[in-house]
């Protein structure tokens, strides 16, 4: 968030906060009803914020996590202290969102929104079942001495928590990550994050947010019986509410909250047979009127604004670190490498050269952990990597760029080199640079605040270098990191990957242009068909009768 909303964002909690405060003491039963809605909801629009907004995993899960938590307070209702109910429905919640995340996370845009939906009709269904098969009744009677005041009192100090999770979490270095997630989450492993398990973790936390509010909200009716637990409308109502204050920010679904809450009451009293299709056209309002919610406009303001540039200083500035034996890799029918060995010296810059599709963008997945070897086996360091996920073989100090450029577009270029520095291992190593330090060396010292979406390709791929020195490697692998550049930035390029070897980085370079190749490397491995047909110092290769007939055909290509 920027300066102007960061302070809409705060005066608008404060007065927020303090007619909440003081509610219950001047309002009369209806507009103390209307309190405990806009708290409720707040509660859930922020809880869903926190997960759905970095990540873009739209969930409409919402329901059945606040059906859980009714449902459990009505449960436990006649056995368990009040305190003892609301723990429980937050464990219930958690065990369930722990299942369905594993299970559902690895699906991504529509199947997620779908599995989700599923998820509340599903938990319905069984509730049902059990309610008529076992229970013998259909739903069950709610005596309770909670009072309106009590329950909004409970609610306010839920916000209160839901604000301070939210807070702590996006200072935190899993929100950064969950962001890097959903901009690019390839990237994001590459760059040392457990997608799954920051994924899961932070999914947990907000289905726990739901599920207490809705054992909060449980005394609120005095029957409850599935249907009105899991009424799926919550989670459409959720949803627009958040888009329409804006997901990417902590302050930004009350915004969308308040209006709504008010409007839904008005529209409930006046049009209650078209509440649905009204539900449904403010929705396609909000999604092309505000894509990125009132916080996104004021944002979108602000930034039009201002153009800062900040002043920059520049910078002052083996043995055998990775074993292939005979590793493969088929695609069905097609064997993209076959029987690859090599080893990589520390210290040296080892070039992999070789026609289109010969199976060097492979070998780099295959390293870097991207793809799994069909066989043979991969050491780093002397540990042996191949089938481990990608994001602990980043934390290992093995990092890479991508032949087509994955930047995270909507983080800014400092974040996106930040998301390297998350969650790597703590081993020493020649480069300790700075975020800034490294845009600097990389030329993007001036654009550190810029969203990396807005740079041009060249200048990602710059992006891209810093972000994997970030990991503070001790093996880069670039594919193809110096295509497309123009002669002077060439010699800049080749100026840059010698200064990545003066301090001690060891480097794996796919690259068709041959005087960096030259320039560069102190051997190079050629591929063509998924096998190594030439090995040796670059004049040795390149002057290679086969590498001549099975690649180059000009000598210069
Ligand atoms: P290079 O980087 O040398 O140009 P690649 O490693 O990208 O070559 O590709 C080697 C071969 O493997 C090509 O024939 C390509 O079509 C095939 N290939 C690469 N990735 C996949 C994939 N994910 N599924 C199927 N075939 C693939
Ligand atoms: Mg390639």
């Amino acid at each position: 968030m920027t300066g102007p909303s960061k302070a809409l964002a705060w005066c608008i909690g404060l007065a927020v906060a303090a007619a909440a405060i003081t509610l219950p003491l001047y309002a009369n039963g209806y507009y103390l009803a209307l309190g405990i809605s806009i708290l409720y909801f707040t509660v859930l629009a922020t809880a869903w914020a926190m997960f759905s907004g970095p990540t873009r995993y739209v969930s409409l899960a919402t329901a059945a996590f606040f059906g859980i938590g009714a449902y459990t307070a009505a449960v436990t209702g006649e056995t368990l202290s009040w305190p003892l109910q609301l723990l429980t429905a937050a464990g219930v919640g958690a065990v369930v969102a722990a299942i369905t995340g594993l299970s559902t996370l690895r699906l991504s845009g529509i199947y997620f929104i779908i599995f989700s939906f599923g998820l509340a009709e599903l938990i319905r269904q069984l509730v049902i079942w059990y309610e008529v098969n076992i229970h013998k009744s259909v739903g069950r009677y709610l005596f309770s001495d909670i009072t309106q005041e009590m329950l909004y009192w409970q609610l306010c100090a839920l916000t209160a928590l839901v604000f301070l999770a939210g807070f702590v979490l996006t200072r935190s270095r899993f929100g950064l990550a969950l962001r890097a997630i959903g901009a690019d989450e390839t990237a994001a492993r590459h760059s040392g994050i457990d997608a799954t398990a920051v994924k899961l973790g932070v999914f947990i936390v907000s289905a726990v947010f739901m599920s207490v509010t809705g054992a909060i909200m449980a005394p609120r009716w005095t029957y409850i019986d599935p249907a009105i637990a899991f009424n799926p409308m919550i989670s459409f109502q959720v949803v627009i509410m958040a888009l329409l204050g804006g997901a990417g920010a902590l302050i930004g679904p009350v915004l969308g909250v308040i209006p709504l809450v008010l409007l839904f009451e008005v529209l409930t009293a006046a049009l209650p047979n078209h509440f649905s299709i009204v539900l449904g056209l403010i929705f396609i309002g909000i999604v092309l009127a505000l894509p990125k919610g009132v916080v996104g406009l004021v944002d979108q303001v602000w930034r039009r604004e201002r153009s800062k540039v900040t002043a920059v200083k520049p910078l002052s500035g083996g043995g055998t670190l990775l074993v292939a034996e005979t590793v493969g890799k088929s695609f069905g029918g097609l064997r993209a490498v076959d029987k690859v060995s090599l080893d990589v010296r520390a210290g040296e810059i080892l070039g992999v050269i070789g026609p289109n599709g010969s199976g060097k963008t492979t070998l780099l997945n295959m390293l870097s952990g991207a793809l799994v070897p069909s066989d043979g086996t991969i050491r780093f360091d002397g540990a042996v990597i191949n089938g481990m996920a990608a994001h602990r073989i980043a934390r290992l100090g093995l990092a890479r760029t991508f032949q087509l450029v994955r930047v995270m577009p909507d983080l800014t270029v400092a974040e996106n080199v930040a998301t390297a520095a998350l969650f790597r291992g703590s081993r020493s190593s020649a480069a300790q640079e700075s975020i800034h330090e490294l845009l600097v060396m990389v030329g993007l010292g001036d654009m550190a605040d810029s969203p990396a979406g807005d740079l041009t390709y060249i200048d990602q791929k710059r992006l891209e270098l810093a972000r994997a020195l970030a990991l503070h490697p001790r093996l880069v692998l670039l594919d193809e990191w110096l295509a497309g550049l123009n002669p002077t930035e060439l010699e800049t390029g080749i100026a840059l990957i010698a200064s990545l070897r003066a301090r001690g980085i060891t480097i794996v370079m796919v690259e068709h242009v041959m005087d960096a190749i030259r320039a560069l490397c102190d051997r190079c491995v050629v591929m063509s068909a998924g096998v190594v047909i030439a090995r040796g110092t670059p004049d040795e290769v390149l002057a290679d009768p086969t590498v001549i007939t099975a690649y180059l055909g000009e000598p210069d290509a």
